[in-house]
């Protein structure tokens, strides 16, 4: 029998990149999945890549449509055991330049969206004496970088969510871990390459040199590594980590 096959594991933001590779991940082990996301098509066309999965369309930032969103998921497929916040995005800006609804989006989606997905499933865990959260933080909640003050800020309070959530359940059967990766291959860091060559002039080949040049092993990280450290932290064997944020990042922070 599959690792996982008793259990229904939500993944918001799973319609691509990191989120993706976590439902592949998951649906190897036979899991029972629910993808989240506000685009239905990219959900629709992942959730048939996988065995025994549906979607729902949910704006992580909206409390009543995440509500009915995990509603759904439950009457789906039950209560859920395995919840990975994975839904968000990066903007870049000098901090002077960053306005309020810059700001205030950027702390919903990465940081309220986990708020408010982790809500929902806490009672069926509670009840169940055994659960997996698992936020998909960034080395941006380990360390500072320029001109990503908002997102920083976001993916470090997303730790210390992590941090303060594990605590109060550590006497149950649920843990709380983030996962931080460095640069990751997908559209968010194919996006942040493009801005980079509009603002500065510089070639793709010297962009990714620069984005990679921060990781000793000088390279981008790919999804599945993600994904595997996601299951991982699952698996049986797990139980006693929680309250950790784990760096994939080839050694970028230590
Ligand atoms: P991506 O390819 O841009 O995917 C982002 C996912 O989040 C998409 O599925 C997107 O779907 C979803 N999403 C965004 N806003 C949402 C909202 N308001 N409500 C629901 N879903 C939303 O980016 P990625 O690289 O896979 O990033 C996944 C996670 O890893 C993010 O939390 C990101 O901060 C983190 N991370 C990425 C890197 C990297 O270098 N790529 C590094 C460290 C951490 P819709 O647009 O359809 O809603």
């Amino acid at each position: 029998m599959a690792a996982l096959s008793d259990k229904h594991v939500v993944v918001t933001g799973g319609g691509k990149g990191i989120g993706a590779s976590i439902a592949d991940e998951m649906n190897r082990l036979g899991a029972r999945i629910t993808l989240m996301g506000r685009t239905e098509s990219a959900l629709h066309a992942r959730e048939k890549q996988l065995e025994r999965a549906t979607s729902v369309q949910v704006d992580v930032t909206d409390e009543e449509a995440v509500q009915a969103g995990f509603d759904n998921a439950v009457a789906c497929f039950g209560p859920v055991d395995i919840l990975v916040n994975n839904a968000g995005a990066a903007y870049s800006s000098p901090f002077a330049r960053i306005d309020s609804d810059n700001w205030e989006q950027t702390l919903a989606v990465n940081l309220g969206g986990v708020f408010y997905c982790s809500r929902q499933v806490l009672d069926g865990m509670l009840e169940a004496d055994w659960g997996r959260i698992v936020n998909i933080a960034s080395t941006a909640g380990l360390t500072g970088y320029a001109y990503v003050s908002a997102y920083c800020a976001a993916k470090h309070g997303v730790i210390g969510l992590t941090r303060s959530l594990a605590l109060e359940l550590a006497s149950t059967g649920i843990t709380v871990n983030a996962i931080c990766p460095g640069y990751t291959n997908t559209d968010l860091v194919a996006e942040a390459i493009t801005r980079i060559m509009d603002k500065t002039g510089m070639t793709r080949e010297e962009t990714e040199a620069r984005l990679k040049s921060v990781n000793p092993q000088h390279r981008f990280i790919e999804p599945e590594e993600v994904a595997a450290a996601v299951a991982w932290l699952c698996l049986p064997g797990s139980e006693s980590i929680t309250g950790q944020s784990i760096p994939i990042a080839g050694g970028e922070v230590m």
